[in-house]
């Protein structure tokens, strides 16, 4: 598929490490976005600006902790020095760490909020002028959050990675109302279950076991499914602002 409207705009991608991150930097990249990879494995940043320089793209790979303030800043000032202002930015870093709350992972909470939620954040904040400045000129500018369908619907032991999503998305709502007047957009993405490496870092086994079955009975995602609609949105003439989208495999009801 190819769309139009993207070559030539400067993307920065956090999550870019892997999974629907990394399929949105490629996508972009291939379409003629100058890319820049945000995430906090440098070596995979590394491989993945290699390879989409490979196929001709450009790419650029910042290693950033998103919940950390300096190396967000620190990021931000690499992206303006090598390409300018960013016109598109997708936050896409984001954790889950399913629990029952009867457990208080505190340890959990804190960094799936810090992630999911004022991660986001950051990465805005580093990036709102370049968004306004663009949109002033006459460009498109645009603000993606992938955020999830866990922001609506409700799963036992999903309860604070679901709050931080129902956050994700309301901020995303909220946001269009601030930007959306000086022609920022912004689309929010809740994807249901994509096959990525997010469900690996579940601590436990019988959770672990559970979410694997539901993968297996429904037939996930690919991550290059949700960055088609990344790309499809960014590349909507720029009057026209696709708010939510809700993506999800036929079979996950
Ligand atoms: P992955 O685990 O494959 O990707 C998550 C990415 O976030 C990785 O590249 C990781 O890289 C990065 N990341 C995590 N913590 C930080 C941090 N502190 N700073 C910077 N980067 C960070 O999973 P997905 O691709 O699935 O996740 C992308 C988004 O999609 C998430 O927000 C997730 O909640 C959402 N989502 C996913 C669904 C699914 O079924 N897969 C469904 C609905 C929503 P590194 O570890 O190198 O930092």
């Amino acid at each position: 598929m190819s769309y139009e409207n993207l070559a030539g705009r400067t993307a920065v991608v956090t999550g870019a490490a892997s999974g629907i991150g990394e399929a949105v930097a490629v996508l972009l990249a291939r379409q003629g976005a100058r890319v820049a990879l945000l995430a906090r494995r440098g070596e995979r940043l590394e491989r993945l600006a290699g390879k989409i320089r490979a196929d001709g793209g450009q790419a650029l790979a910042a290693v950033t902790d998103v919940t950390d303030d300096a190396s967000v800043a620190a990021a931000a000032a690499r992206v303006h020095e090598a390409y300018g202002p960013a016109d598109l930015v997708v936050n896409a870093a984001g954790v889950m760490l399913p629990n029952p709350v009867e457990r208080g992972r505190l340890d959990e909470w804190q960094r799936m909020l810090d992630t999911n939620v004022t991660g986001a954040l950051r990465v805005l904040r580093a990036f709102t002028a370049d968004l306004v400045a663009a949109a002033g000129d006459g460009r498109a500018a645009d603000l993606v959050n992938i955020s999830s369908v866990g922001a609506h619907v409700t799963f036992a032991n999903y309860a604070v990675y679901g709050a931080t999503k129902a956050a994700l998305t309301h901020l995303s709502q909220c946001l269009r109302s601030e930007f959306g007047p000086r022609d920022v957009r912004v689309t929010n993405v809740e994807p249901g279950l994509t096959e990525t490496e997010l469900r690996s870092h579940i601590d436990d086994p019988e959770l672990s076991g559970q979410l694997d079955g539901m993968f297996r009975e429904v037939g996930p995602l690919a991550a290059e499914e949700v960055a088609d609609l990344v790309a499809y949105a960014a590349s909507r003439p720029r009057r026209v602002n696709l708010r939510q989208v809700v993506v999800l495999p036929t079979r996950q009801v």
